[in-house]
């Protein structure tokens, strides 16, 4: 059989030791970092993804001191207890891929640290954090710059094959090289060769405390996204002085934290930034890794092979699917459970500090505790809905080896999902459905589509889960029934709908309805449109890689009204929610709150404001579009009550307040896990 993915899965030679393939697991913090209890299941975490074929793992950041903490008390590296605790995350890596490498990695948060005792390059607040960082003093930095050795030597101690030294997304390597947030004077501050000298001397002092056989790897950060960030040139010489220091691979950092730019988020087109990683590779000699909204293999490929990239690095692919390498090495890639990059489960849990984990994929971060076992005996299992809900309990269900029937009322599956994947932006949730639609035809589901079933089709099995989820609730306005009113679900599947549009209600969907109107085609699917509506150049245009934004016009004009108090979206993801709110304001959709709906007729919407009803004003629309939430369908279950069958009720037809489809998943997968 010819190699399907040949440059990706070829190794990757690096003198003293050798990556198994092309595919990195980048950094990412879990959450089972920081508590030294969680190190079993870290273990475990980074053993499933090595089991799964990746050729090299980069655990999440630790820091070299107390300073460089991002929380308080949050995961260091700083003693050989340390380093002894970890022997079980590389032994586990290296016992499940006898190939697999992983990487410790290093990070100093500087001014982005959640507490007092922070420091950086000057005394300049981040606009993301409370604390005013301490300027390091010389004796500071130098203690520093030990700090990083030793960690890298306890790194070596406690079995790993190298370590990355983390300079970019804004932290502290990352604060000394922008003009932004260092103003010394001093040795390490006043010209780019000075700022760059911090993240040089670690490279450098650490490569003589490690020896040769160690991976040092150095995360770049290549587009600042923030103004007076970096020069293209700085950028450049930075990466041959870190590289002549002795560093093995340079990994790609796109975008400080707080940069206005969105750099993972679904609406990123795929692939977005390999060029400037291509643009970097050509300045050095050691092999460059590309990253950030790379998710599948085809595309890795491409890159590898159209590039001077060598190696592509995935962290939340592998989150969502630990045997992606597996796969791809099968040629088996249209049974990838896709990262659909919605941070949901992820990154927004990384906020609130839950253990990470992934909306496709609910087992990530909990390998030991939500275990698929294949079942002793089989039931016949009826499942109602192939929402998220029903298609995670069905696949799981017959991957048991359970015998399922799915029945679907549509003629399609992914029920209010196949709604999402229409948004501009997020088209790659349609990924979700071809991943579904083929396990559903691997483990062998019976499925019914255009079958809307009744209690007598659910007799006689041994267990039935109702994921009949929910429809769109109808508010009870004065005028409802006007011909002027559509509901998001027909607005989104093609009902015609006019220039001037009122959108009641502005949860996560009215505020997707409203990007639906505004916005005429996806530039997601276009870099360059994409890059001007953020105001995001390529490096080497402009230092700091930002400009003014130039969003297109909108295509419809539209208001966005809620009952409640503003501002509107507080509600949407800790890290996607400034996304969706900077794309409307860019598309100058209204934002109304406080509103009271006192009737629609043939010259629009009627509203006025507050208690006292003031402030009557008509908003003369064309349409009115409805999402003002959602009730749950739940009819079958006491037709089902009636017959003396007690149903599992999963998704949004349990609850539908809140609903979204990382619950549905969740609840559908550990339901048929215990089946
Ligand atoms: P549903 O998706 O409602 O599926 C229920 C299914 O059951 C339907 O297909 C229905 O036809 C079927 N059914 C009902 N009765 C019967 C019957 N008697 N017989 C057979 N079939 C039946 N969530 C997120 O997490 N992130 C997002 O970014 C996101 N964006 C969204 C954007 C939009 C525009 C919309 C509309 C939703 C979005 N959601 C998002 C919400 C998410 O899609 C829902 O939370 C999720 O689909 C609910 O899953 P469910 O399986 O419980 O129900
Ligand atoms: P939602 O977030 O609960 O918002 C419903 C909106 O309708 C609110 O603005 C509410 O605001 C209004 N409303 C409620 N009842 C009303 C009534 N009787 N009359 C008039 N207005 C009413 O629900 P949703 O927007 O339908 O989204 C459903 C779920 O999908 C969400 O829970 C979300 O998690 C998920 N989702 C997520 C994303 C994402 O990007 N992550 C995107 C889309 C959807 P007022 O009460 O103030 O008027
Ligand atoms: Fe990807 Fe969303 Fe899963 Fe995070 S939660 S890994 S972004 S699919």
């Amino acid at each position: 059989m010819t190699q399907p993915y040949p440059r990706l899965l070829s190794p990757l030679d690096l003198g003293f030791t050798t990556l198994r393939n092309r595919v990195v697991m980048g950094s990412m913090h879990t959450g089972l970092e920081d508590r030294s209890r969680d190190i079993g299941r870290l273990a475990e975490y980074f053993a499933e993804r090595a089991r799964g074929g990746v050729g090299l793992i980069i655990t999440g950041g630790y820091a070299p001191n107390r300073t460089g903490w991002l929380l308080p008390f949050a995961a260091q590296m700083t003693s050989s207890a340390d380093a002894r605790q970890h022997r079980r995350v590389t032994a586990a890596v290296h016992a499940a891929g006898a190939e697999t490498k992983i990487l410790l990695q290093i990070l100093h948060a500087g001014r982005y640290a959640f507490h007092p005792l922070s420091a950086s390059a000057s005394s300049i607040k981040a606009p993301t954090t409370p604390f005013r960082p301490r300027r390091l003093s010389g004796r500071g930095i130098e203690a520093t710059i030990d700090d990083f050795v030793r960690a890298a030597a306890l790194a070596r101690e406690a079995g790993y094959d190298g370590v990355e030294i983390m300079g970019s997304e804004g932290y502290l390597l990352n604060q000394f090289l922008a003009p932004r947030t260092n103003r010394r004077t001093d040795a390490w501050g006043g010209s780019a060769e000075k700022r760059r000298r911090l993240p040089v001397e670690i490279v450098r002092r650490t490569r003589a405390a490690v020896g040769a056989d160690f991976i040092i790897c150095y995360r770049l950060s290549m587009a600042d996204f923030v103004p007076d960030g970096q020069s293209w040139d700085e950028i450049v010489a930075l990466a041959q002085e870190v590289e002549e220091a002795g560093a093995t691979l340079i990994n790609t950092g796109i975008g400080w934290h707080e940069a206005r730019v969105p750099t993972i988020v679904t609406s990123v087109p795929n692939s977005a930034f390999a060029g400037i990683t291509h643009a970097l590779a050509q300045h050095v000699a050691v092999p460059v890794i590309a990253s950030n909204r790379i998710n599948m293999p085809e595309a890795a490929e491409q890159i590898l092979t159209d590039t001077d990239v060598s190696l592509i690095s995935m962290a939340r692919p592998l989150l969502a699917d630990p045997a992606w390498v597996r796969k791809v090495s099968a040629d088996a890639a249209d049974e990838i459970n896709t990262c659909i990059a919605c941070n949901q489960a992820c990154l927004d849990h990384v906020f609130v500090h839950k253990t990470v984990s992934c909306l496709v994929n609910p087992r990530a971060g909990h390998e030991t505790t939500l275990t698929l076992q294949p079942t002793r005996s089989a039931r016949r299992v009826a499942v109602v809905g192939a929402g998220p809900a029903g298609l995670a309990a069905s696949v799981t269900a017959a991957q048991r080896g359970h015998l399922v029937t799915l029945f679907e009322a549509h003629p399609h599956i992914g029920g209010q999902f196949d709604l999402a994947r229409r948004i501009p932006g997020k088209e790659e949730f349609a990924e979700t459905i071809r991943y579904f639609t083929r396990m559903l035809d691997k483990h062998g589901v019976d499925v019914r589509l255009g079958v809307r079933a009744t209690a007598a089709d659910l007799a006689g099995y041994d267990d039935v889960v109702l994921a009949t989820g929910v429809t769109p609730r109808i508010p009870a306005i004065v005028g409802i029934d006007h011909p002027m009113v559509v509901s998001y679900a027909e607005a989104l599947t093609g009902t015609p709908v006019g220039r001037t549009v009122a959108v009641i209600g502005a949860g996560g969907i009215g505020f997707d309805v409203s990007e639906f109107l505004t916005t005429a085609h996806s530039p997601t699917l276009d870099r360059r449109e994409w890059m001007a509506e953020w105001g995001a150049v390529d490096p080497w245009q402009a230092r700091g890689a930002v400009t003014t934004p130039l969003p297109t016009a909108a295509d419809r004009e539209v208001y966005l009204l809620q009952r409640s108090a503003g501002p509107q979206g507080r509600r949407l993801g800790k890290t996607t929610g400034w996304v969706h709110r900077a794309s409307l304001r860019a598309k100058g959709v209204e934002q109304l709150c406080g509103v009271n709906y006192e009737r629609i007729d043939d010259s629009g919407l009627h509203i006025s404001f507050g208690s006292d009803r003031r402030d009557p004003r008509l908003l003369e629309v064309d349409n009115v579009v409805i999402c003002a939430g959602q009730d749950p369908v739940r009819d079958l279950d006491a037709a089902l009550r009636r017959t003396g069958l007690c149903a599992h009720i999963i998704g949004g037809a349990a609850e539908a307040l809140e609903l979204d489809a990382k619950r549905a998943i969740e609840q559908g997968t550990v339901l048929a896990a215990r089946l």
